[in-house]
């Protein structure tokens, strides 16, 4: 069969791998990077030589370009049971927010969803000897690996993957099969994360802090996954002061509690959610800013959203902390106040005051995590996707010398004959 990459390779963002055996051609993930205020799309196929698309999770780096495939007429389209309707949720918002750039409509969002097929986890799909099971991957809710098997060949795409359990998910599963293709994503190929009971502590306490010094914490998080974690984490701790809760994290909350199984802690999140204060109007965040308190809101890499009409205002008082809790894309307005401490406020550079913080609460699995995954997965030709790529060619060079396996770190639009 063959294997190309279309984008997600030595770099964060619009994942997207083809994969035509015999009997079928497949997309995996089909996802947009985002880079200020540009959308970057994955290398061109035509539509008509993809019969299906399968999307890992709900993110706009691996779903952001699946509904172009539904422009001109209806392909098969697979996802987990929990990913659908946030997948949906998060296409219609990224229409919204960016209307004049986005190449498909509602249209074309509600083809996508609503002919897909819905799975759960380890429910196999099969037809005409090819086969598809989602792994819960430990990323997202409803977040899935990919295993699938076509032209009697076994392919695992672990999509993007967590082996911890945290606050919110349980890790992902890992007991695989013999595998012969493996693509595996390595964002974090270069560090390892510190014990997560200890990030979330100092996370807890610096909140804390800066609020009983009469400041706002604002933590920028992306709607899914990485906010819940957050509220969750304060509520495991007790946390005796104001949080505020922004932005469609309140939807993607609501849909969560539909699917509790799909959680390591439903409890934990319903109790949080009936702690914070939700957020929907203009006037309730002008509230916000008036008092001490942590302010919970997308966009986690400062991409569009609520976070920046907060930013100008929390920027201006050194009592203040902007605590980033997920992976800052390089090239991102994230990356650029994490690095320099600077925003753009009214389309001109500015200088923050407030203190900026970064916490190790990732989704991702770290360094040793990732090396220990190939290792199980061993499979007999794996590519390494889904990093800055130094990080990519690293993975790959492990898994070359100390592991013996045939790996390597494809280039964009490179193609492999497996
Ligand atoms: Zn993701
Ligand atoms: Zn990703």
């Amino acid at each position: 069969m063959l294997i190309k990459f279309l984008g997600g390779v030595r770099e964060v963002g619009r994942s997207a791998i083809y994969l035509a055996g015999r009997e079928k051609r497949l997309l995996l993930d089909a996802g947009v990077m985002l880079s200020g205020r540009q959308v970057k799309y994955p290398m061109h196929i035509p539509p008509r030589e993809v019969d299906g698309i399968i999307v890992t999770h709900a993110h706009l780096d691996h779903v952001g370009a699946a509904p172009i495939f539904f422009i001109s007429g209806v392909r098969e389209s697979f996802l987990t049971s929990l990913t659908a309707p946030l997948a949906k949720l998060i296409l219609l918002d990224f229409i919204r927010v960016s209307k004049e750039t986005v190449p498909f409509e509602v249209l074309e969002v509600d083809r996508f969803i609503s002919k897909s097929r819905k799975l759960g986890y380890q429910e196999e799909f099969s037809r005409n000897g090819f086969k598809l099971v989602f792994l819960s991957a430990g990323h997202t809710p409803g977040g899935g690996q990919v295993l699938l098997e076509l032209d009697g060949r076994r392919v695992l795409y672990t999509g993007d993957i967590n082996t911890i359990e945290t606050t919110l998910l349980k890790g992902a599963y890992t007991d695989y099969p013999p595998v012969d293709i493996a693509i595996v994503e390595s964002t974090y190929a270069n560090k390892n994360h510190p014990p997560r009971e200890e990030v979330e502590a100092s996370f807890v306490r610096k909140l804390s802090e800066t609020v009983e010094r009469g400041g706002i914490a604002l933590v920028p998080a992306f709607g899914l996954g990485r906010s819940q974690e957050v509220i969750t984490i304060l509520a495991k701790h007790d946390f005796p002061h104001n949080v505020y809760y922004d932005g469609m994290a309140r939807t993607v909350t609501e849909i969560l509690f539909d699917f509790p199984e799909w959680l390591s802690n439903p409890d934990l999140l319903e109790k949080a959610a009936k702690q914070v204060t939700w957020i929907t109007t203009q006037r309730q965040r002008e509230g916000a800013l008036k008092r001490p308190g942590v302010i919970v809101t997308p966009a986690g890499m400062l991409q569009g959203g609520p976070v920046n009409f907060y930013l100008k205002e929390v920027g201006k008082s050194d009592r203040n902390l902007i605590a980033f809790v997920s992976y800052q894309v390089e090239g991102t307005p994230g990356r650029l106040l994490l690095e320099k401490k600077i925003v753009t406020v009214d389309g001109k550079l500015a200088k923050v005051k407030a203190e900026v913080k970064h916490f190790e609460l990732s989704s991702h699995s770290g360094k040793d995590q990732l090396e220990e995954l190939i290792s199980r997965i061993k499979a007999e030709k794996t590519f390494i996707v889904h990093g800055d790529s130094d990080n990519c060619e690293k993975l790959a060079e492990y898994a070359r010398n100390r592991l013996g396996l045939d790996a390597v770190a494809p280039e964009l639009g490179e193609s492999y004959t497996v």
